[in-house]
């Protein structure tokens, strides 16, 4: 059994081991004729069933094979131009050669003794990225799992430095488009059922800083605190930017922490034509960033980023075996003082990768591409008198839905948009997101794939009308 383990012995599996590997995915990759087979759970189901995981193969190749039929064939490809779905991207090669490399070299990231020179590039790129964001010279920060952890770690600090231990008094303030996780948070934090104020957004999907300013003066009155306002730099379903420059001001104003989520946006940190769009986000008093959304990163490689890196200390616990007290008096750099996480991955080295080899402006060179292309298609669907558009995109999302020409109920149309995105799903041959709208049934295209034409945007709204129109169809036949 010691020939698997990965040393100076075993270089040579190690390389044809892996080599195989790559070359599977990279025929696979080449081949692959839509983003998904359609395979349901109840057909995979029995077949990942029928493997007896305490029969070892004890070959790689058979365990290739295999994986073959249980995951690489029906497997859900970002990187097929037709995968218009969640916020996935496809992946940069530079970044997949640091996967490669941190996970043979396995360093964690929580302490100095355990990975070195890791956790200076680590820091090198948690400064760069403050840099980008503009957030002044005592700014840090810490790679996380994603965007859910970033903000959750950004909202305890906000917590932390709210001023009261009374949690029932601590106010959230963020809008009815922000991401869940803003809610999630609140409760892991302990604070009460009431603690989010949601804050109405304009046409669109803007927070209305407006009745912001009018919620904040509403808690004060009221006695409670305003700990945290969370600006959203990219809404996860329209790619809306929130007001920055409005929001800092009333943050400063109500001695409310700015939190910005910028989980889809931070694409722009590295934008050529676009940068702007974020201005304001350098008052924040923390940022999140997921460069796995919009830097073209495999899952995962997200960050959080303070303004006052002394912040960080609310994450910060002593263990003796780990990182003692002693290690902050003889300059140590721990990762795990500002964590919540304890054993953490080398995200940072894919990022690294890129950086070094394609630099900034080449990811931002792609992201304004996609965000060009959900320009186009925003006026393609506009034209096209089946379909409605929500918004004009800031980013690269596009939310719309199949109206039919003869008159049918809402609820009706409803059904045809769900039918036929589930449809399309079942024939493999695209994948689109799907989500609502002042309780309507909308569908989504999340653009991040610069391989994505119009032609394949006009080629799949023609699909989904063929679907929703059988659905209506057939249903007109029933009824
Ligand atoms: C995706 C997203 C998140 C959550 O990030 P994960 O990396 O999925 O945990 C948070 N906020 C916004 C705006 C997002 O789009």
């Amino acid at each position: 059994m010691r020939s698997h383990l990965l040393n100076d012995t075993t270089a040579e599996s190690y390389r044809r081991s892996v080599t195989e590997g790559v070359e599977r995915v990279a025929r696979k990759l080449a081949t692959t004729s839509g983003p998904f087979t359609g395979v349901t759970p109840a057909e995979l189901a029995p077949v990942i069933d029928a493997v007896d995981l305490d029969r070892p193969l004890g070959d790689a190749s058979a365990a290739l094979d295999e994986l073959e039929d249980v995951y690489l064939r029906d497997a859900v490809y970002f990187h097929h131009p037709r995968y218009l779905g969640h916020l996935n991207c496809p992946v940069v090669i530079p970044a997949v050669l640091g996967e490669a490399v941190l996970s043979a070299v396995n360093s964690s990231l929580d302490t100095w003794d355990q990975s070195a020179g890791g956790t200076l590039i680590e820091r090198k790129l948690i400064d760069w990225t403050a840099a980008r964001i503009g957030l002044g010279p005592l700014a840090d920060g810490v790679f996380t799992s994603g965007g859910t952890q970033s903000n959750l770690q950004a909202l305890l600090l906000a917590r932390q430095e709210a001023g009261t231990t009374d949690l029932s008094k601590l106010r959230i303030f963020s809008s009815e488009c922000s991401h869940f996780s803003v809610q999630k948070s609140a409760t892991l934090l302990g604070l009460g059922p009431d603690a989010v104020v949601s804050v109405p957004v304009d046409r669109n999907k803007r927070m209305q800083s407006v009745v912001l300013a009018a919620e904040l003066e509403t808690c004060r009155a009221e006695g409670l605190v305003p700990m945290a306002i969370v600006a959203t730099a990219g809404t996860t379903d329209f790619g809306s930017i929130d007001p920055l420059p409005e929001i800092a001001a009333l943050a400063e104003e109500y001695g409310a922490w700015m939190h910005v989520d910028a989980a889809y946006g931070c694409g722009l940190l590295a934008s050529l034509k676009r940068r702007h769009l974020l201005d304001g986000i350098e008052r924040a008093d923390s940022v999140t960033v997921d460069y796995h959304k919009s830097f073209f990163q495999p899952v995962s490689s997200s960050a959080v980023l303070v303004r006052d890196g002394a912040t960080l200390r609310h994450a910060t616990y002593h263990a003796d075996y780990l990182n003692p007290r002693r290690t902050l008096a003889e300059q140590i750099p721990n990762q795990v003082d500002k964590s919540l996480q304890t054993t953490r991955r080398f995200d940072a080295l894919k990022l690294w990768m890129t950086l070094r080899v394609m630099g900034a402006d080449g990811v931002g060179e792609l992201f304004d591409e996609v965000c060009d292309l959900a320009a186009a298609g925003h006026d393609l669907i506009a034209a096209d008198p089946r379909y409605d558009v929500v918004v004009e995109p800031q980013l690269s999302t596009l939310v719309y839905r199949y109206v039919p020409e003869a008159v049918t109920s809402p609820a009706e149309i409803d059904r045809a948009n769900l039918y036929a995105r589930k449809a399309l799903f079942a024939s493999g041959e695209a994948v689109v997101a799907g989500t609502k709208v002042d309780g309507r049934q909308y569908l989504k295209f999340t653009l991040l794939n610069p391989e994505t034409t119009v032609s394949d945007i006009a080629a799949v709204l023609d699909l989904i009308a063929g679907h929703a129109e059988q659905y209506l169809g057939e249903n007109l036949v029933h009824a």
